[in-house]
Formats: structure tokens, sequence, C-alpha cells
């Protein structure tokens, strides 16, 4: 079996780490699309366009070539793989946290907000403010020839709802793709599932996913959320859920920059508190205040705004905080120090104990 592009000692780690670590896996990938009767299964080697497997049956051990119908990292490929088949198989563990999204379309909310629209094959949750996904910041493409094999794995509807936006592949420059694999290959970051759905026709679980992403500049979410071309399979390993049951009584400030919008939004939808709260929105640019849509927010709400960016945001927050009047709880995310000052803020002047005073840090200034 040639291998290509790839490089041979990376590959040999691979291919032992995926012997040693996912046997499981590899019994899996082989029943399901090899040999029903396999017993075990050995990776002997990799390539990128697919997988030599040693299986071995009742009958006796043969080797086979599998192809993969995507291309991206051997790795993932391969997991990727056995996640098919454990699937197939409903072998997944209780309790497994990664799950697969096939990217659907993207679109643009703002100058600088985009929603990716995902399906998925596990259940979402229906309605739940600030559920959030671990995604790997990167991408497996289905290969051409396996573009249609692909899809006809899925359900009819979603199937269905694929047909139509399947009609263009949209490939990355090559400098491209070599930036993104370059500058984020292994990076993870938590987004917000802003709304589900169910997939079309089908009232029953909720498949269908709308991920908003603050993008700017060449971030590695923003490279990520601007190259996911129609297709593309993309992971998450973690779920994160925001604790928002104290919202509902009592004199509540939201706060929320836009990375907390998806969120703030969802909190607002799901809002059953017979006080109005107090709303404050703060953003880099003014594009993005009307991410919260005017309907959502509860009349007699005070709003306040803040477009600034750095300290200065830092002093306006902090200035705003000053001005208003008694609170018994408060929900939001922001930059990480902005976020500990307003905490900080809420318990001393408010009295906010923790489980009343939920206010975050979602990205930090200067991570890069
Ligand atoms: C539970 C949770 C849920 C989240 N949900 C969402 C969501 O729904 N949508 C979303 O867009 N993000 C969300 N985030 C934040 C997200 O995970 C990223 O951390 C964030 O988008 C920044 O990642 P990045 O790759 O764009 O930039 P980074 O790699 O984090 O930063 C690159 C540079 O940009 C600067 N920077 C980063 N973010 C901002 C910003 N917002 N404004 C100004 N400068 C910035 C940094 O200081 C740094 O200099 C969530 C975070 C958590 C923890």
């Amino acid at each position: 079996m040639v291998t290509s592009t790839v490089d041979r000692q990376g590959l040999t780690d691979v291919i032992e780490h995926v012997n040693d670590d996912h046997q499981d896996e590899l019994l899996s990938i082989a029943q399901v699309f090899i040999d029903a009767d396999a017993e075990r299964a050995t990776l002997l080697d990799v390539s990128d366009s697919g997988l030599k497997l040693q299986v071995d049956t009742p009958a006796g051990s043969r080797s086979h070539l599998h192809a993969f119908s995507m291309t991206g990292d051997a790795e993932d490929k391969i997991l990727f793989l056995a996640y098919q088949a454990m699937v197939r198989q409903r072998k997944l563990p209780p309790g497994t946290k990664t799950r697969y999204f096939r990217f659907v379309e993207r679109q643009t909310l703002s100058a600088n907000m985009l929603r990716l629209v995902f399906t998925t094959d596990r259940p979402l949750p229906a309605n739940e403010p600030g559920y959030a996904f671990f995604f790997s910041l990167k991408a497996l493409r289905p290969t051409r020839q396996n573009k249609d094999v692909e899809y006809s794995d899925m359900p009819l509807m979603m199937r269905l709802w694929f047909r139509g936006m399947l009609t263009v592949m949209k490939w990355l420059k090559p400098t491209a793709r070599r930036k993104l694999l370059n500058s984020m290959y292994s990076k993870s970051k938590y987004y917000t599932l802003r709304a589900s759905f169910p997939a079309e026709n089908d009232d029953s679980a909720h498949r269908l996913a709308w991920i908003d992403v603050y993008t700017h500049g060449d971030s590695p979410g923003s490279v990520w959320a601007r190259s996911l071309a129609p297709g593309d399979m993309v992971k998450s390993t973690a779920e994160y859920r925001e604790k928002t049951d104290h919202v509902h009584e009592g004199r509540v400030l939201l706060i929320a920059d836009e990375t907390a919008m998806p969120a703030l939004a969802a909190v607002l939808e799901n809002w059953r508190n017979p006080l109005p709260p107090t709303l404050v929105l703060i953003s880099r640019s003014e594009a993005e205040q009307d991410y919260v849509d005017a309907s959502l927010i509860p009349e007699d709400s005070q709003v306040y705004r803040i477009v600034a960016d750095g300290e200065e945001r830092k002093e306006r927050v902090e200035a705003l905080l000053r001005t208003l009047g008694p609170l018994d709880a408060a929900w939001g995310a922001l930059e990480h120090s902005d976020a500990k000052m307003v905490r900080v803020f809420l318990r001393t002047r408010h009295s906010l104990a923790a489980s009343n005073n939920r206010v975050r840090g979602y990205w930090k200034l200067g991570d890069d």
C-alpha cells in the first residue's frame, strides 16, 4: 500500500496507537464494513485513500483494504469510520461525549456573526439555553467519489434536506488550507447551540443545529467558521451546560458580549420571570447589537448597549454597573477579566451568592 504525502514515522505512531488503544473501534469497523464474523482486527497500514486491516474470523485471517470516504488527518478518519460503525451497531458507550456534526450551510447574520447550520445523527437538546459543544477546529471533508455514498447512509429526511444544499462543493484554495492546518490544527473551542430543530417533516428528535460564531480577523474560530464546506464533518468532544434556572425569579441582570449572545437569545426565548431583566449588550461594533432580536426582549426591560473594545469596554461596563438599582441575580458571559470584575462587583455591592452570580469568561484577551 502506498503511503503518499503522510510522514512515515508519524504514521507508524498512529498505527501503533490505534492498535493499542482502539481495539473495540477497529473490530467495529471490521464487523460493519468488512466481515460480520470478525473476531479481531489489526491495523496494518494507512494511506491518504484508505486503511489496510488484518481481519481474523473463525474461517481464518485475511487482509482487507477499505477506502476512506473523507479526506483529513489519518487518525481522525479512522475514528470517524469507527464512530459510524459503532452507531450502526448501537455500540456507542453510554455517556459518550463525542459526536459528529455534518456542515450544511453558512448564513451571515451581521457583519461579523456567522450562523453555521449542521445536522447530527444523535438527538440534540431541544431547548436548553447555553448548551455548548466543544468543537475540534478542523474538518473531515468527503472525497469527491464518496460524496453521494456518504449521503445515502443518512436517514431519508436528512437526505432530502441535503439534496438542495449540496449542488456546489467549495474547495479551499491550497494557501487557505495550509493556513487552516498550520494555525489551528489541534485547537478546540466551545460554541453554543443557539437552537435545534427536528429534521424537515420529522417532528420528533432534534437533529438540526444552529451554531452562531462571532468572527474577528484570522482567529482560529473565525477561520474555521468561514472555511467549512457543505458535507464537511466536524467533531465535538465535550459538552457544557449553562446554569440559568436562577434567572426566573427576582431582579435579574443579563450581560453578554457577542460570544454569549447566542446563549442570551435562548435565555430570553425562555423568559418566565414576571419581572423584566436589566440587559447589557456589549459588542465591538454596532452591527452585532441587533443580533438579539427586539422581539425577544421582554417588555419594560432596561436595555443598555455598550459598543467598545479593550480597556474602554471594561471601564464602561464598570461605570454602568455603578448606576444600576438593586439586583437579586445575574447571568452572563464575556471576556475573562471583564467577567471577573462583574462577578466581584455583584458579590461586593449586591451581596450576590455564587449560585445567583453566574457571570463567566467565554474568551481571554490576548489568547493567541
Ligand atoms: C461555554 C462557552 C460557549 C461559547 N459560545 C460561543 C458562541 O456561541 N459563539 C461564539 O462566537 N463564541 C462562543 N464562545 C467563545 C469561543 O469558544 C471562543 O473562545 C471565542 O470565539 C474566541 O475564539 P477565537 O478562535 O475566535 O479567538 P482566540 O483564539 O480566543 O483569540 C484570538 C485573538 O482575538 C481576541 N479575541 C478573541 N475573542 C474576542 C472577542 N469576542 N472580541 C474581541 N477580541 C477577541 C483575543 O484576545 C486574541 O487576541 C463560547 C465559549 C464558552 C466557554
